[in-house]
């Protein structure tokens, strides 16, 4: 079979996300009580304190997804080494294990939650017999006053992708609207559960008024990425210090092949 070289235009394009593309980090549990099924998105308190060493060691310092945009939009210049630490769904443990690391390490992060699910449990993992507590809307209250802003990852943890353009909007929208009541601010970012949107979701977010929306595509952010496609770089429960630092400077995992659960399915 013949090589076909990849064009000039992606290889450089490739270069610069790593070279100059700002990590956003995306965890989902952190706790010491790991779900076998769920080994692969589990970061332990230790390990993540590790993180936050590797963070502070190398001068990193946190941004928003507002302070993206406006950087972006060069309202505002980025300050040196900027990364955006997120979390997905809202889990109850890393408010416990997490916020208390990050405060006092003085880093700021955004939680997107769950809208409809606060309070309640990871229901959308039942099949593979996870069920986690979330944050009820006390405790996202609480992450809020830690530094960790929470923000939109829908209503009900559907994959968008899949349901019919009524449903998808309702997601987008309603999730925003209980949200913006129960916590007070405005709620312009999204994450899209499962990392599934398509054209269609990405129209329906910015018709509900998204600002900037994540996937679970990997990499680091460029200036001219798509605000509402936004790549980020997953933060793995089986990988050790020397990983993590090669994922936050790369964007990407480039060592050893990590060795995998039968299913791993992007949440
Ligand atoms: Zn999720």
């Amino acid at each position: 079979m013949l090589h076909r070289p990849a064009p000039v235009a992606a290889v450089s394009r490739k270069i610069m996300r790593v070279r100059f593309g700002v990590p956003v980090l995306m965890y989902h549990l952190v706790s010491d009580d790991v779900p076998a099924a769920f080994r692969d998105y589990t970061v332990t308190p230790r390990q993540f304190a590790g993180h936050v060493r590797t963070l502070r060691q190398f001068d990193y310092h946190s941004i928003s997804p507002d302070d993206l945009l406006a950087a972006r939009e060069r309202r505002r210049p980025l300050p040196p080494r900027p990364v955006v630490i997120t979390f997905d769904d809202g889990f109850r443990d890393c408010l416990r294990h997490a916020a208390p690391l990050l405060h006092d390490a003085g880093l700021g992060a955004t939680m997107y939650v769950v809208a409809g699910l606060l309070g309640k449990t990871s229901r959308w993992m039942e099949p593979e017999g996870v069920d986690l507590p979330l944050v009820s809307v006390a405790e996202a209250r609480e992450l809020e006053q830690a530094g960790i802003a929470c923000q939109s990852h829908a209503l009900t943890h559907p994959s968008l992708a899949r349901l019919g353009t009524p449903r998808i909007a309702r997601e987008l929208s309603e999730s925003r609207r209980v949200l913006e009541d129960e916590l007070g601010h405005e709620i312009r970012h999204l994450a899209y559960p499962h990392g599934s949107f398509d054209d269609r979701v990405r129209a329906e977010a910015e018709q509900a008024g998204y600002l900037s929306a994540c996937t679970t595509q990997p990499g680091k952010v460029l200036p001219s990425d798509d605000a509402l496609a936004l790549p980020r770089v997953k933060i793995e429960g089986r990988e050790g210090p020397a990983d993590f630092l090669t994922r936050l400077v790369t964007g990407r995992h480039l060592g050893h092949p990590v060795r995998r659960q039968p299913s791993s399915r992007r949440r």
